[in-house]
């Protein structure tokens, strides 16, 4: 097929942003050079860019093979002053008379060096940690946070959980127990006694009000977390017959992950700041109001309410907060709480991309050479040749009915012995022929019927791609997430091809085929025709809970990883590069230990030299190169 040349001159950013939305979702981290390269801006400022390609040829030359995953630990930074300073923007507007306090929910990233990042760019805001479970908050322990910051306990707790939130006071954390179920109380009044602690309690309530999204179902009446309102009120009691009245410092409301829509947030806040309110005027003097997560990106780029995509900015988010919580405090007559956020999403995915190259293209259908006329000796292929050779844009859905008529009678012809293996590659040739020329001709067509749509999306090309779904991008197997995902160069260039991406793994589930669109979900991406060079394509926006969900499918592990900075004269510098988890490491989480490995192949392949299966030589040379290479990468190396 000839591709499609365009002689009009376009802008570097032209083909990027039409077919790729680039400018829609970047947040302004990444943009196109005027080579047609993807760039990476981690200050966002556009004059510090480095092209991704680059970053790419420096692993390489260091022998690090794709994939890859890069961290941009600046991107980080950018994105913490941004919400804080939302905050401080909402609370010097609407002269809001108390505090805004973060904090990182561990969930969304444990890496560690993405939340020792964290806690350094947010020192000077005071930055805390929000952990769910003994795992988390042993490493919150340890972490060295500002030691005025929050560390919010949220999760279902046993004994030692709460000895560790409580005993962390002691080594200069500010631990809050939130207590999620009525039992919580019993516990903590135990370990609280045994260690002589009084710790800072809370409570995370349900409300009535829902997220919207994939996340709707998290938050609600019938979550399964929180306390509702008559649980509320038995355990505002207890507190009280206890004498922890002072110790109540926190409400906690989460609601979902991802809300896309704004009057969902607007709506619970509303909930949450008049259960505060109304707690407050009982006597309890709660500090806190942890309005959770929930803060959602834009991973479409739309700007609406769709799933993947978000209908308001960081300040319009934090505008909202502000403002009714502070209407509210007003109305009501009671202090204004210091507000807590949890967003974990928009503080961190933008900072880590994914990266991996184009191992080999298939076209469904294609293959072999045009057919001979002359060699056709079947009548239904006769008849598939002349609908080949004569459709045309006027006659084009009739002809394709009639292929696909032909092609039922080849296959049937075929089943009975009527035909030959030649014959059949012949007619299958011509019908996807058929089909190509149909849906060229149906782009001329004003409103393209669906068969032809759906047609377009059965011929996508396939591209495999080094790597697995279930390892880098879990969501979008999981829940049909989208990621905006980009090659690394040749933007200028109009791709020519539609193809869907395929893993590596032998899963049938191991592939993306649905990508991010201004107005729809794409079934396909636009790609351009692999030549000798290598392809790499990014996927972007993937910082936030894909790496802590992601899963050895296959024995496929962990990829290699490289943080780049980015200095003020716009040089790149590798900070740190981290290989991805050998074959010896996937194989030993599935039990496998390596030195029985090598012990047992040794043993075989002893037993069959003796049987003269194998000379003395080979089957040292295979023991070797099996034990040296159990330290190699999990994925294609050539
Ligand atoms: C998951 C979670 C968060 C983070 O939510 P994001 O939408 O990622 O910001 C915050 N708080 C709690 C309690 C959570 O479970």
């Amino acid at each position: 097929m000839k591709e499609i040349t365009t002689t009009l001159r376009l802008s570097p950013s032209e083909i990027p942003n039409r077919i790729y939305g680039v400018e829609n979702w970047s947040g302004g981290y990444f943009g196109i050079s005027e080579q047609g390269a993807l760039t990476v801006h981690p200050t966002r400022n556009p004059l510090m860019g480095v092209e991704l390609i680059g970053l790419v040829q420096t692993l390489l030359q260091r022998r690090v093979k794709p994939p890859f995953l890069l961290r941009f630990p600046q991107i980080l930074d950018t994105q913490i002053r941004e919400l804080h300073e939302a905050f401080r923007n909402s609370i010097a507007e609407y002269s809001y008379e108390a505090r805004h306090r973060g904090v990182f929910p561990m969930k969304v990233n444990q890496n560690r060096s993405v939340v020792e990042r964290l806690m350094a760019a947010g020192h000077r805001y005071e930055y805390g940690l929000e952990v769910g479970t003994k795992a988390e908050l042993a490493a919150a322990l340890t972490l060295s946070i500002h030691p005025n910051a929050l560390m919010v306990c949220n999760g279902i707790k046993d004994r030692r959980y709460l000895e560790w939130a409580m005993q962390s006071s002691r080594i200069g954390k500010n631990p809050v127990l939130v207590i999620e179920e009525v039992s919580d109380l019993q516990k903590i009044s135990e370990v609280s006694a045994a260690l002589r602690i009084h710790p800072d309690l809370g409570f995370r309530v349900r409300v009535f009000s829902r997220g919207t999204g994939k996340w709707e179902e998290s938050g609600g009446e019938t979550s399964k977390f929180g306390i509702n309102t008559i649980q509320l009120l038995d355990c505002l009691k207890t507190v009280s017959d206890r004498g922890w009245t002072r110790q109540l410092k926190m409400l906690h409301f989460h609601i979902g992950s991802q809300v896309t829509d704004i009057r969902r947030i607007k709506n619970a806040i509303k909930e949450a700041a008049r259960v505060y309110a109304k707690v407050r005027k009982m006597g309890f003097p709660i500090e806190y109001l942890n309005v959770g997560g929930g803060l959602g990106v834009d991973y479409d780029g739309s700007r609406t309410a769709s799933d993947c995509s978000v209908n308001y900015s960081m300040q319009e988010f934090a505008n909202d907060i502000v403002y009714t919580i502070n209407e509210i405090c007003l109305s009501e007559n009671v202090p204004p709480p210091t507000i807590v956020t949890e967003s974990g999403r928009a503080v961190a995915a933008h900072h880590a991309l994914f990266i991996m190259n184009v191992i080999r293209t298939l076209n469904p259908g294609l293959g072999g050479t045009e057919v001979d006329p002359d060699k056709v000796d079947s009548e239904v292929v006769e008849e598939m040749m002349d609908l080949y050779r004569e459709i045309t844009p006027k006659n084009f859905r009739e002809y394709y009915h009639d292929a696909l008529q032909h092609r039922e009678e080849l296959q049937s012809l075929f089943n009975l012995g009527y035909l030959n293996l030649q014959n059949r590659a012949q007619g299958e040739w011509l019908f996807w022929e058929i089909c190509r020329k149909a849906i060229k001709f149906s782009h001329s067509m004003k409103e393209r019927p669906e068969e032809f749509i759906d047609l377009e999306n059965i011929l996508a090309s396939k591209y495999i791609c080094n790597f697995s779904v279930f390892q880098s991008t879990p969501d979008s197997w999981a829940l049909d997430q989208l990621f905006p995902i980009v090659p690394l160069t040749r933007l200028t260039e109009e791709p020519t091809v539609r193809a869907i991406l395929c893993d590596i793994t032998c899963d049938s589930d191991g592939q993306i085929d649905k990508f991010v669109d201004l107005r729809d979900v794409k079934q396909a991406l636009e790609l351009h025709h692999v030549n000798a060079d290598p392809y790499f394509l990014a996927i972007f926006l993937v910082g936030a809970y894909q790496e802590s969900l992601g899963m050895n499918h296959n024995l496929l592990g962990s990829v290699n990883e490289a943080h780049f900075l980015v200095d003020d004269a716009g040089r790149p510098h590798i900070d740190r590069v981290i290989r991805g988890e050998s074959i010896r490491q996937v194989l030993a989480t599935a039990g496998y230990q390596a030195r029985d490995l090598v012990e047992n192949l040794k043993q075989m392949a002893q037993s069959a030299e003796t049987q003269n299966k194998i000379t003395a030589e080979e089957r040292e040379s295979f023991c070797a190169s099996y034990e040296s290479a159990l330290e190699g990468y999990t994925y294609l190396e050539d």
